[in-house]
């Protein structure tokens, strides 16, 4: 056993790789040590990062500071390293600093007054069934990310710039997934690029006793990809708001999470086999919910393998390019969140100076005072 080892690592010595043992083939002794090194480097990091946030959050006091720093987490940081991918802008240097600037509760609201809780100007005047919102729903943040769920109804609001986010991460999802498809699979609407979405009834039907309007946007998955079958995405770019669930204030990932459930949900009405409707779920902190990830793990396998299999035949240059692919759909969408979350802090920068103010009263979730 010695000397065979000794053979090999003397042959390896000779010309770099392990070519005689079928185990190690592909590999060289420097990737291999060096895979080793990474690995353990990798943990120790993990663990180190796991600790300083934890410690992080337990000093942080507003439980809604205290959800947008998870919402940030782990695939919320892509964007401070990450290369644009081929094809895409880099973020400018404002978007940049508007978001560094959020994450690190620094003010990006112009004119905002940390002595005196402040309204939104653009949702305080807002009624919802003849009441007014509540004052957790309209009290601005120093740190603008008031506006990732502000009310503000139009085109050019709020909750336009919410539609325009999630038509901006869908095309970036289609791009970052269509170079990972067999080439096979793009057709007959897989993979569309442009504006139009599968209806779900062209390939499943409404459950039995269903009775439901043919072509109403409940009938509207956002992407179909081929897996074996017609897969069906539905993206969803969630803020996290401690009021409406707690969770998200302990658990990064919470409000990707209760998205996720909202959506199976939401396609419940349709007898779709299952794993074959898959929400892909995602925080404007960046987090995504792990079973999006998972979704993209197995994309990526079915995309590198061939014929009924879903995996590929595994080996030193395929986990390779499973890797490579599976981070530049990371970095894609990680970066088509980062964009479209800074384009909304600095259109929102601005909201106060141009505005009459009204003062929030009360603590959360306390109404807003109409007379102020
Ligand atoms: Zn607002």
């Amino acid at each position: 056993m010695l000397s065979y080892g000794g053979a090999l690592l003397r042959r390896a010595e000779a010309d770099g790789t392990f070519a005689g043992c079928d185990a190690l083939k592909g590999h060289t002794v420097a990737n291999l040590l060096l895979a080793s090194v990474e690995r353990v480097q990798r943990k120790l990091s993990v663990i180190a990062g796991t600790a300083a946030a934890a410690d992080v959050v337990g000093r942080i006091v507003a439980p809604e500071e205290k959800a947008w720093f998870l919402s940030g987490k782990d695939d919320g940081a892509n964007f401070l390293t990450a290369y644009a991918p081929r094809g895409t802008a880099p973020l400018t240097d404002n978007q940049y600093t508007a978001l560094v600037r959020a994450r690190l509760n620094l003010t990006v609201v112009r004119g905002f007054d940390d002595a005196a809780a402040q309204a939104c100007p653009s949702c305080s005047d807002i009624m919802r069934n003849g009441v007014p919102l509540a004052g957790h729903v309209t009290r601005l943040r120093r740190n603008g990310t008031h506006a990732l769920h502000c009310q503000q109804p139009g085109r050019g609001g709020n909750l336009g710039r919410r539609t325009t986010q999630h038509h901006r991460v869908k095309f970036a999802l289609v791009e970052a997934l269509r170079p990972c498809a067999r080439a096979a699979d793009l057709h007959e609407g897989f993979l569309q690029r442009g504006p139009g979405e599968p209806k779900v009834t062209d390939y499943y039907p409404y459950k039995a006793g269903v009775v439901a309007a043919p072509d109403t946007d409940n009938n509207r998955a956002d992407i179909a990809v081929n897996m074996n079958g017609a897969c069906l995405l539905d993206v969803v770019v969630s803020h996290p708001v401690p009021n409406t669930n707690p969770a998200c204030a302990a658990v990064a990932g919470a409000a990707a999470a209760s998205a996720h459930e909202d959506k199976i949900k939401h396609y419940s009405i349709f007898d779709i086999p299952v794993g074959k409707c898959v929400p892909l779920s995602f925080e404007t902190g960046g987090c995504f919910d792990p079973r999006t990830l998972s979704f993209f793990k197995a994309f990526v396998k079915f995309g590198l393998a061939s014929g009924a299999e879903t995996q590929p035949a595994w080996d030193a240059a395929t986990r390779i390019e499973y890797n490579t692919r599976l981070r530049s759909i990371c970095v894609y969408v990680s970066l088509a969140i980062a964009r479209s979350v800074a384009d909304t802090l600095l259109a929102n920068a601005s909201v106060l100076p141009s505005r009459t103010l009204r003062a929030v009263v009360g603590g959360p979730p306390g109404p807003v005072c109409a007379g102020a």
